[in-house]
């Protein structure tokens, strides 16, 4: 497979200003410095708890944050420069769906006025032909024509998301990153949704980065996994390999945080279940930045920080005690 998305070495920070004369104070790194590619056709979960920095990382993806350091190769291309028509016609390429539908979608507007919009700005003004695109659209993504001329308040979250859904696919692109699309949805139309995204994908032969804290959705729609925790990746590779070995303790934790049908097993599950909470990216412990949390760590987790290495042909994962273990083989 050819790769489509290639992340080297991303840094966002945020500068927290104090005093009359708003001087740098410090910093909030929110991404600390994270490589991953994505392949044409795949798809991608990064997973991690709320603050960890996946949505900045998909926001810096799509140029909302101005970097502090790392480049985006899109197609081969460096995007990170990229300014006027040039940068316009890479959103053409590249669309997100929100994590959530009410405030995403304006609703005051009506689900044809939504989906015409980005129709328009590529260029389509044929009002008939807009009507057309707009209804197969929406069938595209189980509505009908008939909800064209409806408000976006007049439906439910799962609607707004398929209303969400068709204004992303409206501009035909190839990748879409999808910030936890159903972590604000009932839990009954979560599954619909994400099987919907799948077909989708298949359908268009689209490239997804899919974003989400709960670690089940992810395996289940994605084909390899980043696992994130306060800017880092931890661990990252085939999503059948993750499961597989979790050698990471914050895997193993997130993993554990899964329930589990068999009852007789959830006693072993849960001594490995996260403890504390996460700590603030403003303060981030020494070293490895799982360390407050982690039941393994040691003298050296607190001195020096765990490279992502590989350990397998694209498995990757940070931990000492993993790179002392094949030291010592
Ligand atoms: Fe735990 Fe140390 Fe590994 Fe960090 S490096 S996850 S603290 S064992
Ligand atoms: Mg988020």
């Amino acid at each position: 497979m050819s790769e489509l998305l290639r992340v080297e070495n991303l840094k966002q920070y945020f500068p927290v200003r104090k005093g009359i004369l708003g001087r740098v104070h410090h910093y909030v790194k929110a991404v600390d410095d994270i490589s991953f590619h994505i392949d044409k056709g795949e798809i991608f979960g990064l997973v991690g708890e709320s603050g960890c920095g996946k949505s900045t990382t998909a926001r810096s993806i799509i140029g909302l944050h101005k970097r502090t350091a790392g480049n985006i190769y899109f197609n081969g291309e460096d995007i990170t420069m990229l300014k006027g028509e040039a940068k316009r016609m890479l959103c053409q390429e590249m669309q997100m769906i929100f994590q959530d539908p009410y405030a995403s979608l304006n609703p005051r507007m009506t689900v044809r006025e939504i989906i015409a919009e980005p129709l328009r700005a590529f260029g389509m003004n044929d009002a008939e032909a807009i009507t057309a695109a707009v209804g197969e659209l929406l069938e595209k993504v189980g509505l009908n024509k008939g909800h064209a001329a409806r408000y976006a308040h007049e439906f439910s979250g799962g609607q707004r998301q398929r209303i969400g859904i068709a204004r992303a696919l409206a501009i035909k692109p190839k990748f879409i990153i999808c910030d936890e699309p159903i972590s604000a949805l009932d839990v009954s139309i979560q599954a619909q949704i994400i099987n919907m995204l799948i077909d989708l994908q298949k359908e268009f032969g689209l490239t997804y980065l899919f974003i989400a804290h709960d670690l089940s959705m992810v395996k289940y729609i994605s084909d390899r996994i980043g696992i994130m925790y306060l800017g880092n990746i931890v661990e990252m590779g085939s999503s059948d390999l993750i499961f597989q070995k979790q050698c990471h303790p914050y895997t193993q934790a997130l993993l554990a945080a899964i329930p589990i049908p068999d009852p007789a097993a959830s006693d072993a599950r849960q001594t490995v279940a996260l403890q504390g909470d996460i700590p603030s990216p403003i303060d981030k412990p020494s070293g490895c930045s799982f360390r407050s949390r982690c039941r393994y760590a040691m003298n050296i987790c607190a001195e020096k920080v765990p490279e992502l290495k590989a350990i397998e042909p694209d498995y990757y994962v940070a931990c000492h005690l993993i790179n002392e273990e094949i030291a010592s083989l």
